[in-house]
């Protein structure tokens, strides 16, 4: 017996349920005169294109900020709480010219 953690378990269910509503739609189809298969496959990859582009993108997104340092984000000065654009070097606040230590707050 495989054990199964719940997120893979969340993952059967919505499988089975994208599947079911995919089954659906080709009743439907053949009830009102259409291709069943025609239009079980045309659920099955119009939906499925755009939620795999979104978890796609989701995904690249959430990367990209864990790869960016801490340099790259807006911060908040915790002597004049005041925000320092990105890009600025790391050591002194440029409105209050105090210096900057590691516990720099992020906006
Ligand atoms: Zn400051």
């Amino acid at each position: 017996m495989i054990a199964l953690s719940d997120f893979e378990i969340l993952l059967l269910a919505l499988g089975v349920l994208y599947v079911a509503s995919c089954v659906h739609m080709a009743r439907y189809a053949r009830r009102t005169g259409r291709n069943a298969w025609l239009w079980f496959f045309l659920t099955l990859f119009l939906t499925a294109v755009p939620v795999t582009l979104y978890f796609y993108v989701v995904y690249f997104l959430q990367r990209r900020r864990e790869l960016s340092g801490p340099s790259d984000r807006l911060r908040r000065c915790p002597h004049c709480r005041r925000l320092i654009s990105p890009g600025t070097p790391p050591d002194t606040c440029p409105h209050c010219r105090m210096p900057l230590d590691d516990e720099v707050h992020e906006a």
